[in-house]
């Protein structure tokens, strides 16, 4: 059965489609037989992940002809760390998987970031696809090239720009999320809402979630095509995220990464309204807009010190010398980098 499948075309340092669509993971074998004339295919994904849809990707490709080696490490932001990044490169070495063949992540946002910086660094570079599978990673991880993995000192702290050669999002896959993991997806969909106006109207209805994995794939397509290497436009996407690293941090990763940002979101929204950059009623709509994304019963309330969070961003990357850059809402569709100087930053948020 043929299925409706609508594609995104990223024109950045590298051009690139993104299929989004249900039944992808069904066609897999098609899809690659058509775009790719490598021989062999390295997937890298976690337990769960595999548990699910290993099984139907490997086959899938193997059908088509393709040689496939799987490498599987335990799910959860504990193993994007530099161990499991030198295991997949020690297996794509013992795999001697070269320049001219493929790598697959297989899974959500932390399959997609440790397999993009591993393809990324080796053999200076092996393309690879992005295979999402959680609604966080098919609305943002997997787009825009940014690869990571954390230190024990803070979160993505390692790691490159490197678009892929392929995003394939499969609606279907995210029919097995628990609703804890949507939830978290859609933590990340608010701050899509807050920095466009029609993603603020989607969310607001009675939506689909097909057009609301496009319309934010779409609106990221415009900031990465604008600004690939985050030098201006592309640091409104971390909207919410300065604050957000530091609970993911402090709460040792127990707080899921798009339920620090729904948090992250209400502290911006706090000081935006404190410094008179947005009136009492738009704070309200946007925590309205917040509350219906990560579900009534998900606190976004943080439970840290500002201060505590603050000390994280010190060592945040997007910190400029003296400065921090932060994301302050004026409007929905209208957010701004303040540039803050570390020393007003905790009088900025009290
Ligand atoms: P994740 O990859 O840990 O996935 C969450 C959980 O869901 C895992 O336990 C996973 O095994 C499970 N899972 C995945 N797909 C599933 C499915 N279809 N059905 C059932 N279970 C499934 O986390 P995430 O929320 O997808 O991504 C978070 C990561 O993404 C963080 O490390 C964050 O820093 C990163 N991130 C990166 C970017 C970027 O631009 N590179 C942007 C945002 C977030």
């Amino acid at each position: 059965m043929k299925t409706k499948i609508r594609k995104i075309t990223i024109n950045a340092s590298k051009n690139y489609d993104v299929l989004i669509g249900n039944g992808l993971l069904n066609n897999l074998g098609e899809i690659f037989k058509e775009r790719f004339s490598c021989k062999k295919i390295a997937v890298i994904t976690d337990d769960i992940v595999d548990n699910l849809y290993g099984k139907k990707v490997v086959n899938s490709l193997k059908e088509k002809g393709f040689i496939i080696s799987k490498f599987v490490f335990p799910n959860g932001e504990k193993s994007k760390n530099i161990e499991t990044y030198t295991q997949i490169l020690r297996f794509l070495a013992k795999e001697q998987i070269s320049r001219t063949d493929l790598i697959v992540a297989l899974g959500g946002g932390v399959v997609g970031d440790i397999t993009g910086f591993s393809a990324s660094t080796f053999n200076r570079g092996v393309p690879y696809v992005q295979i999402p599978t959680t609604l966080l990673s098919q609305i943002d991880s997997s787009v825009g090239g940014k690869t990571a993995i954390d230190l024990e000192e803070g979160k993505n702290l390692v790691g490159s720009f490197y678009q892929p050669a392929l995003v394939l999002c499969d609606i279907d896959t995210l029919s097995t999320l628990s609703q804890k993991e949507f939830n978290c997806g859609m933590g990340e969909s608010a701050k899509y809402a807050i920095l466009d106006s029609k993603i603020f109207e989607l969310i607001n209805s009675d939506f689909d979630l097909l057009d609301l994995v496009y319309l934010c794939i779409d609106y990221k397509r415009q900031i990465v095509e604008q600004d690939e290497f985050e030098k201006g436009n592309r640091k409104l996407l971390n909207l919410g995220h300065t604050l957000a690293h530091g609970i993911e941090k402090l709460s040792g990763y127990s707080v899921l990464h798009g339920n620090a940002v729904a948090k992250g979101l209400k502290l911006i929204l706090l000081a935006s309204k404190k410094h008179g950059f947005i009136d009492q009623q738009t704070f309200n709509s946007c925590i309205e807009t917040l509350k219906k994304c990560v579900g009534e019963n998900t606190d976004i309330d943080c439970e840290h010190d500002i201060r505590s969070l603050i000390e994280v961003a010190m060592l945040d990357k997007k910190r400029d010398g003296d400065f921090i850059n932060l994301v302050m809402v004026k409007g929905v569709g209208n957010c701004t980098v303040e540039k803050v100087n570390v020393d007003k930053l905790t009088e900025y948020f009290l």
